[in-house]
């Protein structure tokens, strides 16, 4: 564990403290049973503590991991001094949507791991103090953004989709003082964040009050538009200069091996829309049940996983297995998340991998069939590969399987935009610096580009491409 030590911050007469402030979480035997929120989140007091740790570096590399390029040492200053709406006012600057990145982004694996103070000890808790610069403001700060309206007839930019990279490149287009509407296949916005990442760990009062500042911008969305169907990329094109495509990841991929098609197997995307956007989790309140097996196995080792797991057990699953075919050293989930899953109870059968869902007569689950696996050597993806132990088959008594081995982007615009160049994966081609597609003025960014990807990476691609449709649009 690591501790306070001598090391002065430079020009003060300040020790460094190098231990974070803990997050207040829910008790792990209250929350698996309920939805709310799982992380409670800094007070004032521990968000000053935490922010006092930053010693202000003149090079912040910090700034360097964060894809929507945040002034990270600043916002963490003016919490230190208690002048929290200025803080929040100082991410704002760069981000939208402070406190869903607050509490879902992988900081762990950019800000923070680029952090001074990581190098001894623990990095400053980046994203805590944002989602509690931006929780003080929902709590405590009238809001004062005003419409931003065109002063002449402007430039009209047509955004699909509006999950996190949609809605910030909607947002950065009408600061600019364009003429901004998204299209939304749904009948609400927010795309993962609403139908995807569960309420426990992001309330969806939150991804409301965030969604509610951009239209207070002016940003118009026009829902229950699924565009490849009711208008062509082309038939926009009339009547918008310039348009982003940001339709994201959401075609689950299977395991492909027998039983796939038996009741009780769900792709993670329908089980997670089912609870998430269909409120199956407030069943009988919501007349949506999802049906729910008492020995439930998940398969897949990323955030969808655990998800889908801790949600099972929350409907009321009494064991839920995260089956994954590397080690937990492996597992692509965030660690918090990981820890977060083991506290509640999920057991994690790892080096497994399934080969056969078996069903009974009447075509329900009863058990699934893997094999035990060894790591050798490493993949191109620089992981240990997994390898088959020879005759080490078993089974596991099931009655419900989720399948979240990943999901690959939405078809339907590739499909129905012959001009548009896609990728082996199905992605759309887009130059990463720029956003921009094969088809001129149309422009790309998030998931359906880069495959499924994260929240602040997606709405770095929308910064990009606002920047680029501005460019393109002069
Ligand atoms: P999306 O969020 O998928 O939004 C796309 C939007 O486009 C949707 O609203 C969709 O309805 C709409 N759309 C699609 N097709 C059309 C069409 N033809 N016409 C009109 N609209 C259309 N990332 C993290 O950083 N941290 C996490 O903890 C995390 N957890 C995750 C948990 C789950 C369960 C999942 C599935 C993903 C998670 N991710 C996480 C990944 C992250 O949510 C995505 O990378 C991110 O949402 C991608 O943003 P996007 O805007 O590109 O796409
Ligand atoms: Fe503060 Fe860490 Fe950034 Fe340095 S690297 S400015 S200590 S947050």
């Amino acid at each position: 564990m690591p501790i306070d030590d001598n090391k002065k911050t430079p020009g003060t007469a300040k020790k460094i403290n190098y231990i974070r402030e803990k997050m207040p979480v829910q008790d792990p035997s209250k929350r698996k049973n309920n939805f709310e929120e799982v992380a409670l989140g800094y007070n004032e007091e521990t968000a000053k503590k935490e922010a006092s740790r930053c010693i202000q570096c003149k090079t912040a590399p910090c700034k360097n991991g964060c894809p929507v390029e945040i002034d990270i040492p600043a916002f963490i200053k003016l919490v230190a001094e208690g002048k929290y709406d200025e803080s929040i006012k100082k991410i704002k600057e760069k981000n939208n949507l402070p406190a869903i990145c607050g509490r879902v982004c992988p900081q762990e694996t950019q800000c923070e791991s680029l952090c001074t103070l990581g190098k001894k000890g623990e990095p400053i808790a980046i994203g805590r103090l944002e989602r509690f610069a931006a929780d003080y403001e929902a709590a405590n700060v009238p809001s004062n953004e005003t419409k931003i309206s065109p002063s002449t007839p402007a430039p009209k930019v047509a955004v699909i989709g509006s999950g996190p990279a949609g809605l910030t490149c909607a947002a950065d287009l009408k600061r600019m003082g364009y003429n901004v509407k998204i299209f939304e296949s749904l009948h609400a916005s927010g795309g993962v964040l609403r139908y995807g990442i569960p309420e426990f760990r992001l309330p969806k009062s939150i991804l409301d009050r965030e969604v509610k500042y951009i239209n207070t911008l002016g940003v118009e969305i026009e829902y229950n538009m699924i565009i490849g169907r009711v208008a062509t990329i082309k038939e926009l094109m009339q009547e918008y200069k310039a348009v982003f495509i940001g339709s994201g990841a959401g075609l689950p991929y299977f395991l492909n091996i027998p039983g796939e098609n038996l009741n009780g197997v769900y792709s993670a995307n329908e089980f997670l829309t089912r609870v998430n956007l269909m409120k199956a989790y407030k069943f009988p309140q919501f007349d949506t049940p999802a049906a729910m097996g008492k020995r439930v196995g998940v398969v897949g080792g990323g955030n969808v996983a655990m998800d889908s797991a801790r949600v099972a057990l929350r409907l009321g699953a009494e064991e839920v297995y995260i089956i994954y075919r590397r080690s937990e050293e492996e597992l692509p989930a965030r660690k918090e998340e990981v820890e977060h899953a083991h506290e509640e109870g999920i057991k994690f059968k790892l080096l497994t991998n399934p080969i056969k869902i078996i069903g009974d007569s009447e075509g329900n689950i009863k058990e699934i069939e893997c094999q035990q696996m060894e790591l050798g050597e490493p993949d191109a993806s620089g992981r240990k590969r997994p390898v088959v132990i020879k005759d080490s088959e078993f089974t596991i008594p099931m009655d419900t399987v989720i399948i979240a081995i990943g999901q690959g982007p939405n078809p339907l615009i590739p499909q129905t935009t012959s001009e548009l160049s896609i990728g082996k994966h199905g992605n759309i081609v887009t130059n990463e610096k720029t956003g921009e597609t094969s088809i001129p003025g149309v422009f790309a960014g998030g998931d359906v580009a880069t495959g499924a990807a994260t929240v602040i990476k997606a709405m770095g691609a929308g910064k990009i491409a606002a920047k680029s449709i501005d460019k393109y649009l002069h």
